[in-house]
């Protein structure tokens, strides 16, 4: 759907609300479907102990919690800032229509969250990142991948 202010606002809001009760870093998010808000997420890193807690990802799972699905499909999403790479993936494997934000990822730098230097190592090949790689036992996961597609009751996502 077309982007609607009071979305990317009610974000906003969240990511101060959520951050002034010390839940975790300032980065809210909410999910639209048909106009509606269906589901809210704020990053709750230091409060959850889950670095993977981060406001777009917990929309995500209240979303597809409180809908009984995998893909969100026909929802938009509105977030405070520019997501990092790991939200930006989960936004992908969500399927979602659209995303919305506010603050940029030169923000977020300047105020101590440099998703920046992520990007930068996710596009260096893995053998040349940063957290040690690497591979090993191919032949044994591709085992795996073959039983994958042969398997005739998989959910294909
Ligand atoms: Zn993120």
């Amino acid at each position: 759907m077309a982007y609607s202010e009071p979305f990317l606002r009610e974000a906003i809001r969240l990511s101060q609300e959520k951050m002034d009760a010390n839940e975790g870093g300032p980065f809210g998010a909410v999910i639209v479907k048909d106009g509606e808000i269906i589901s809210k997420g704020w990053n709750c890193v230091t409060s959850a102990n889950d670095p993977t807690a981060h406001g777009e990802i917990s929309a995500i799972r209240n979303a597809c919690e409180k809908l009984g699905t995998f893909t969100l499909e026909g929802c938009d999403i509105y977030s405070s800032c520019e997501p990092c790479p790991m939200c930006m993936a989960a936004i992908y494997w969500a399927r979602l229509d659209a995303c919305y934000f506010a603050g940029s990822m030169a923000d977020a730098a300047d105020a101590g969250f440099d998703d920046r230097e992520l990007y930068a190592e996710i596009a260096r090949p893995w053998t040349d990142r940063n957290i040690a790689m690497k591979q090993a036992l191919q032949a044994e996961a591709q085992h795996v991948f073959n039983a994958w597609k042969n398997k005739s009751d998989k959910i294909l996502y």
